[in-house]
C-alpha cells in the first residue's frame, strides 16, 4: 500500500546455499533471518555435511520456501544472459529465484553462496550477495589471462581474453574492511 516507505524500511535478509551452512551461522546477528530452499536442504542432507541434529537446530533459524515459477524463469532468464546456466545446479537456481521473489515482498535479501556462477547471476538480478558470513574482508577479484596475462577490472564478464583468446581466470585482488565477504553487502 505504502510502497514508498517500505523502500526506506526494507528488512534485511540472507539466502543461504548449502555451502554458507556448512561455514555456519555464526557471522549472524541473533535477529537476522535466513532463508533457503528445499533443494539446497536436500543437498545438504545428501551430503551429510553436519551431524543431523545440529543441521536441525540450524534449520530452526531458517525459513525453507520454494520460490515461484515466475521469479524461477527470471533467474533462468539471468543465468542465460550471463552465460552461467549450464554450471548451475537446481538448487543454485531456486535459491537465486528465491532472492528474485523475497526482493518483490520488500525484503532486502543478501544470497550467500560461494560459488562464482552465482555471484554472478546475482549481479546480473542485481542482487546483494556475500561468499560467506564469516571472513570479514572484502575481497576484489582481478580477471585475468591465462595466456597473455592481460588483467580485467573486477566484474568483467567475459569468458575468453579479447585480445588472444585465452581463458580468463580471477584472483583476489586486494582485502579491505568491509562487513562480509562480498560485493554491496553494505548497501
Ligand atoms: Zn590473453
Amino acid at each position: 500500500m505504502f510502497k514508498g516507505l517500505m523502500v526506506t524500511g526494507r528488512r534485511r535478509v540472507y539466502v543461504f546455499d548449502a555451502s554458507a551452512f556448512i561455514e555456519g551461522l555464526e557471522g549472524l546477528a541473533f535477529e537476522d533471518q535466513v532463508f533457503t530452499t528445499p533443494e539446497v536442504v536436500e543437498e545438504l542432507r545428501e551430503a551429510e555435511v553436519k551431524g543431523r541434529s545440529e543441521l536441525a537446530r540450524e534449520l530452526g533459524r531458517v525459513r525453507v520456501e520454494s520460490p515461484r515459477l515466475k521469479h524461477v524463469e527470471e533467474a533462468e532468464r539471468a543465468a542465460f544472459q550471463t552465460g552461467d546456466f549450464s554450471r548451475l545446479s537446481k538448487a543454485d537456481l531456486s535459491l537465486l529465484a528465491l532472492a528474485v521473489q523475497l526482493r518483490a515482498e520488500g525484503l532486502s535479501p543478501t544470497i550467500v553462496s560461494g560459488d562464482y556462477a552465482v555471484q554472478n547471476v546475482a549481479e546480473q538480478l542485481n542482487l546483494n550477495y556475500a561468499s560467506t558470513l564469516r571472513i570479514k574482508h572484502r575481497i576484489r577479484w582481478l580477471t585475468y589471462c591465462s595466456s597473455c596475462g592481460r588483467s580485467f577490472p573486477p566484474g568483467f564478464r567475459l569468458e575468453c581474453c579479447p585480445t588472444c583468446g585465452g581463458r580468463l581466470k580471477r584472483k583476489p585482488l586486494e582485502r579491505g574492511k568491509a562487513g562480509g565477504g562480498g560485493k554491496r553487502l553494505g548497501n
